[in-house]
Parts: structure tokens; sequence; C-alpha cells
């Protein structure tokens, strides 16, 4: 395995523990190149299957269960909270709300800290400490610096988060806290709080952010393991929320990949929802857009997702394009409402995961998606990652009625 520049134009490669941000040639974003040479499709599926009833933590993880097709590490340097194996919930009133017959949702919420960072940050944790970093660090709307401050503890090192003031969640900042993490607080978006990380290279900190290509090989295996819960047969369309866009992107090389090696002979229609605040990959697929135009002051009381200048968004239109997805944008009345009938499924999550179902919603009004179609909606936090927001709306509903 090797890191190799992401732009095709380009395509500089680099030794695979390189700690190089992006491409030292063009800049653009890197990507590991899993490069397989002999790949028994069959005798994988039945091996992972198997690892489900061994002790060793790397197979008890729903991550490094598929490590045949992630950077090789000894069993000692994995840092693992026991990440993934989260299930496939069938949606009732959430199907019927949105109209169509076949959804499930795949709940990454239930995770060690609440969200689907943890499959990426195992990842990128184990590099970072096989690199030699004693400091990790991360720009984060919340749920990435949970993540990083917990799998930081794990590994023994200081974890450093980079939050917007004032705007995350506080259930985030106390599980930031619990675990230990240095919080540095930045005037402005969490766009400001990347740039503001971003500048500190050179100072010894490893970078934990979604551009760093471990993270993404981490998240890649939501999707060997949702395709291992369908026993390999995709549903028609996967809908999956879109902030930085990384997610999306993991999603698009693990299909790659699937594809490539004989995994599936299908992959789902990728379809990315954005916050209609914090939109600029839905308008770049409105307007068929070459360049993404950023949103100066992004949003959205989805703030997992308010997020004005995506760094992923090359990669995950990648994939997009190649399954025939497509990307839209839902309103945060549209995202509460929808976050209301996932709740009354009993499922439950935080406001950004509820961007799925609306934007099925959406489609479905427009004609764009059958009621026979099947549908895997990707949750990707938990329910108690932002209790303000449900407080503040029973309130409403409280003093709407009584007035
Ligand atoms: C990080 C996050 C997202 C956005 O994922 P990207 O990879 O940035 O597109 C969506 N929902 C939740 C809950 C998140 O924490």
């Amino acid at each position: 395995m090797q890191l190799r520049c992401f732009d095709e134009h380009c395509g500089t490669t680099l030794a695979l523990h390189d700690p190089a941000l992006a491409c030292p040639a063009c800049g653009g974003l890197l990507e590991v190149d899993v490069a397989a040479t002999s790949v028994d499709a069959q005798a994988l599926k039945k091996l992972w299957s198997e690892r489900r009833s061994s002790r060793d933590p790397r197979d008890i993880s729903g991550v490094w269960r598929y490590r045949e097709f992630l950077p090789d590490y000894a069993a000692s340097e994995v840092v693992t909270l026991g990440e993934g194996n989260t299930p496939l919930v069938r949606g009732h009133k959430t199907a019927a709300w949105a109209g169509v017959r076949d959804l499930q949702f795949k709940h990454l919420g239930w995770n060690p800290t609440g969200c689907f960072k943890d499959l990426g940050m195992t990842v990128g944790m184990t590099e970072a400490v096989h690199t030699g970093a004693k400091v990790v660090a991360c720009a984060s709307t919340g749920n990435t610096a949970a993540s990083l401050a917990a799998y930081a503890a794990r590994a023994g090192v200081t974890g450093r988060v980079y939050l917007p003031a004032g705007q995350v969640s506080l259930n985030k900042l106390a599980q930031a806290l619990d675990f230990g993490a240095e919080v540095v607080e930045v005037e402005g978006s969490f766009d400001d709080a990347l740039n503001t990380l971003l500048e500190k290279t050179g100072e010894g900190i490893y970078f934990l952010n979604s551009i760093n290509p471990f993270r993404i090989e981490g998240q890649k295996t939501t999707m060997f393991e949702l395709m291992d819960q369908l026993d390999w047969k995709a549903p028609d369309y996967l809908v999956v929320p879109g902030g930085n866009l990384g997610n999306s992107a993991a999603f698009s090389k693990a299909f790659d990949e699937l594809l490539r090696y004989g995994f599936i002979d299908r992959a789902p229609r990728m379809i990315v929802v954005q916050a209609a605040g914090a939109n600029p990959f839905a308008q770049l697929w409105r307007d068929g857009a070459e360049e993404l135009t950023p949103v100066s002051e992004p949003e959205t009381v989805a703030t997992a997702i308010r997020i004005g200048n995506p760094r992923s968004w090359k990669k995950s239109l990648r994939g997009v394009r190649a399954t025939g997805g497509q990307v839209l944008d839902v309103t945060d009345d549209e995202i509460a409402e929808a976050k209301a009938v996932i709740g009354r499924d009993g499922i439950g999550c935080e406001p950004a995961s509820a961007a799925t179902l609306a934007g099925l919603r959406k489609l479905r009004a427009s004609g764009a998606v059958i009621e026979d179609a099947s549908v895997v909606a990707i949750l990707t936090g938990h329910v108690l990652k932002d209790t303000n927001f449900i407080i503040k709306a029973h309130q409403r509903e409280e003093a709407h009625a009584h007035s």
C-alpha cells in the first residue's frame, strides 16, 4: 500500500506512512492506494464472518475485522474501543412518512462515542501512534472532538480540539472534557477553526481531520459492514448527510474497492443530503458546476453539518457520479420534522442525521425515488448528542399548544 494524490492528472505517490497532509506536488487530497494483488472475495467474506465469534480485539472491532483492506499494523498497535458492529434497524413510521416500503437505518450513532467519527478515529489514531505522535489535534463541530478525545485517551497521547466558540452542542463538549482533551475555542465557524489548526503545521502536531486519508480508510469499512449485513446485495439507494463530505468520500472509495475486487456486482445510488443553509455541494450539483463555491456563513440547526467549505467534495462527487446518485438540500424545518419522526420510531438521532430522512421524503415527493425502492439511510449521531435541540423543540410545541 502507498499514498496517492487523489487528483488523477497528478497521481503523485508517497510512502504509506508519509506524514504529508496534502499532495506535495499539487496540494490535492491524498488517499490510501489499497492496490491489492490477489483478492479471493469469497474466502474473505467467509473469514470476516468467522471473525465475529473470535475474541481478538481486532476481530471484535467492526473496522479492523476488515483489515485486509486497511493499512497493516501490529495487533498491539491498534487503538480500538470495539467500534462498528452497528445494527440495521427497520423504519416503520419513518418509512410511511417518507413514502417508501423498504427503509432501514444503519445507526452509526451507536458507536463508542455516539457517532461515526469513531470508525475513522480508530485507524487515524493507530497511524498517529505508529508514526510516534505525542499530540493529536482536529477542528470539529463537536463529534470529531469527542471521538479524538476518547481515542487519544486510549492511546495515551495528548488530544487537542479546535471548536467554533459557542457553536458546539454542550453534550459533545462535555465528552471532549470528560476524555481529557485540551479545548481551544476559535471565533467564527468550523471552517475558521480548521484554518486556524492548519496554520499549525510543523509544530509536531498530528492532524486528525477527515482530510487525513487514514480516517477515510476507517470510515470506508461502514460499507463493508453494511454489505456484509445485507449478504453483499446493495439496496437501491444509500442516503447520507453531507458536511465536510468525508463520510460520503469514504463510502465512494468503499464502493470502488468492493466492485473492483468482486465483493458486490452493483453499488447503491448514493444520495448526499445537505442543510439548506450550508449547501455548497448541493449548489454545485444543481448548477452542474465544476468547482465548489464555498458558503461563507453556513447556518443550520444541524450543527454537525454547519460547514461552508467541505474539503472532501471531489472524493464525494466521484462516488455520487459513479453510482448514479445525486445531491440535494433540505431546510431546518424539514430536518426537525424528520428528526421527530425518527424519534417516534424508537430510534432517535441528532439533527444532522435526520437530514437523510428529510431528503428521502423530498425525493419521493418529486418522483425521483419510487415507492418500491429499497433504501438504507445512514444515521450519523446518537439522540443524546444534542439534547438542547430536543428540549427547545418541545418547549416551542408546548408554548404553541397553550397560545
Ligand atoms: C461529522 C458529521 C456529519 C458530517 O459528515 P461529513 O463526513 O463531514 O460529511 C454528519 N452527521 C454527524 C452527526 C456528524 O458528526
